[in-house]
């Protein structure tokens, strides 16, 4: 079955334009072959036309161009950044922009890929895409940072649009640098906030925003637990990942009585069997920029937390984290993809007979892009909501499509990733041919 499956892997990563030389093909094909497998799998459980299969697969559009700007001692240097814009069945392509030394092209198409049906899971009107720079933000000027964003925008800002394709913010990237998108976008098409999400508040940002994806993970942990006769509180959890994501979804966990037990990230990891303080160790990463040399807890080796033991797992950091080798020992019973891609094909299999039930990514992280929605809707009707607006309506988002996603699930018997990914598969197909091919 797994040579079957490999086989299967490597002809949708062809598909998929992965150039089979190169010492990272393997690599590639994991990432890319992971959304484009699931997609597959959708595909037969909802028995689509193999036209309409074609056509999910292939990006929408590539943009790949050449940034050059000067350092900040008047050296020249050039940068690669692409825009994928993967589907636009469902409303403008939506989805974020990352820096990160590791950006290359078969990634953020996978990626752009995976906005399109989390943004159909979301039932939210958009479609998917994703962008990014091949730089790294850490050695970068902020003043460099800027340049870089804003020759970036110049050269996409014909394509990119509130009814085209609106980005945000991923990793390396913050409001900061949606505010400079901003700006140079309104120099071309004059003021427009809604052309990008994930803005400052006084320029148009929504309330919530900042916080949204890690409390749209809680959410989803909450109606899964609640599924299984649990609820968060005297949960045990581990958190590997400490960045937005991570940290805002350990801080809402801490405050409804959860245990957050470990968590990591790019600095080392800590540990404290009766809960780490999260207030007190958000102010120590604040101070000190990473979590290591925590006092409230015992530092433990970053590479080891996904077999730390607990009730919950959530990775929140980069994909490709949970592998044949580390799926092995983990010792949860949940595993809550808060990052994109955290979990490869082979490791899903392991997890499985192990009897690890996975939120998958395209449900679990959804939270940051529906308040993106939100955002862009405020924009558009130039009218700004309460905080408590935004979080009671992301609640009833991720509630419902917890609830759609289940159906799925009932009705192909089938487990959640493969409900979730045939509950956006499938209103994505219905959107494409309802619109029809017709010149
Ligand atoms: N970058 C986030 C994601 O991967 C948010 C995208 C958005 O808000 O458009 O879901």
């Amino acid at each position: 079955i797994k040579i079957v499956a490999r086989r299967l892997q490597r002809r949708y990563a062809l598909k998929f334009g992965i150039s089979r030389t190169g010492p990272k093909f393997e690599e590639q094909i994991q990432k890319a072959a992971a959304v484009v497998f699931c997609q597959g799998g959708a595909v037969r459980i909802l028995g689509i036309d193999s036209k309409v299969e074609r056509s999910l697969l292939i990006p929408y559009r590539e943009i790949k161009v050449e940034c050059t700007i000067p350092k900040d001692d008047g050296t020249l240097v050039s940068y690669v950044g692409f825009r994928v814009q993967h589907d636009n069945a469902r409303g403008p392509m939506k989805g974020g922009i990352r820096y990160h030394p590791e950006v290359e092209p078969d990634e953020v198409n996978a990626l752009a890929q995976l906005m399109t049906w989390k943004t159909a899971v979301a039932n939210i009107p958009y479609g998917g895409a994703k962008g990014g720079i091949g730089c790294n933000p850490r050695e970068l000027s902020i003043t460099e940072q800027e340049r870089l964003t804003r020759v970036f925008t110049q050269k996409i800002h014909d394509l990119i649009g509130p009814h085209l394709d609106v980005p945000a913010p991923d990793m390396g990237t913050n409001s900061q640098t949606m505010a400079w998108i901003l700006d140079e976008y309104s120099k071309f098409h004059g003021h427009t906030p809604a052309v990008v999400t994930g803005k400052p508040i006084v320029l148009g940002g929504s309330l919530g925003r900042d916080a949204a994806t890690g409390r749209g993970v809680v959410f989803g942990t909450q109606a899964l637990l609640a599924d299984h006769g649990m609820s968060i509180a005297g949960q045990k959890y581990v958190i590997q990942g400490f960045g937005n994501v991570g940290s805002w979804t350990a801080g809402i966990l801490h405050d409804q009585g959860g245990i957050v037990k470990a968590v990591s990230d790019v600095s080392g990891a800590v540990k404290n069997d009766k809960g780490l303080d999260i207030p007190a160790l958000v102010k120590h990463v604040s101070e000190t920029g990473g979590v290591k040399g925590f006092e409230g807890g015992n530092a433990i080796e970053a590479s080891s937390i996904l077999a730390e033991e607990c009730d919950v797992l959530i990775p929140a950091a980069l994909g490709g984290v949970l592998t044949r080798e580390t799926a092995k020992d983990v010792k949860a019973k949940f595993v809550i993809e808060a990052a994109n891609h955290p979990t490869d094909p082979e490791a899903d299999e392991v997890l499985a007979s192990k009897g690890v039930t996975i939120l998958p990514d395209v449900y679990a992280n959804a939270g940051g892009v529906t308040v993106s929605y939100f955002e862009w809707v405020q924009n558009i009707q130039g009218f700004m909501w309460d905080e408590d607006k935004v979080n009671s309506e992301l609640q009833k988002y991720m509630i419902r499509a917890y609830a759609d996603i289940k159906d799925l699930c009932k009705n192909h018997n089938c487990n959640l990733r493969m409900g979730a990914f045939s509950l956006g598969v499938g209103r994505v197909a219905k959107a494409t041919m309802l619109r029809g091919w017709e010149a």
